[in-house]
């Protein structure tokens, strides 16, 4: 019986590859999968497939303006500013840079961190 009730529980979970919603942050849309972050996710059967967000520490990517697309809980950077404490417990939603887009999709609103053509020509050398 018991098993009857979790697989019916689990069929109701979202399945890995599935569109979860197609995020738009300043006219950049996001198409965000569920999915696991890694293997030990995929294997543990208490963890239902969650929507993946890009890595952009991986792979930066800006908007228009230059601003760096971050997510809510990217690691902070050298050029975080706000609330100290644990700093090892802080994100990017912490951080007063931070400006919030769609769902844990935002911008960075740091000076340092914007690309500008300046920025990209010394990437170059
Ligand atoms: S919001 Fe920007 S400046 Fe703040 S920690 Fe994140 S990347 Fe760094």
């Amino acid at each position: 019986m018991l098993q009857k009730i979790f697989a019916q529980g689990r069929s109701s979970a979202p399945q890995e590859g599935t569109l979860y919603k197609i995020a738009n942050v300043r006219g950049q849309t996001f198409e965000l999968y569920y999915g696991y972050y890694d293997e030990k996710e995929r294997s543990n059967p208490m963890i239902e497939p969650m929507p993946i967000y890009p890595d952009f520490l991986r792979e930066p990517q800006y908007a228009s303006d230059g601003c760096a697309f971050v997510t809510q809980m990217q690691d902070i950077c050298q050029y975080y500013i706000g609330e100290g404490g644990q700093m090892e417990d802080r994100c990017c939603a912490d951080c007063d840079y931070y400006c919030h887009g769609d769902e844990l999709l935002g911008v960075c609103m740091c000076p340092q961190r914007r690309r500008t053509p300046e920025s990209q020509e010394k990437q170059k050398d």
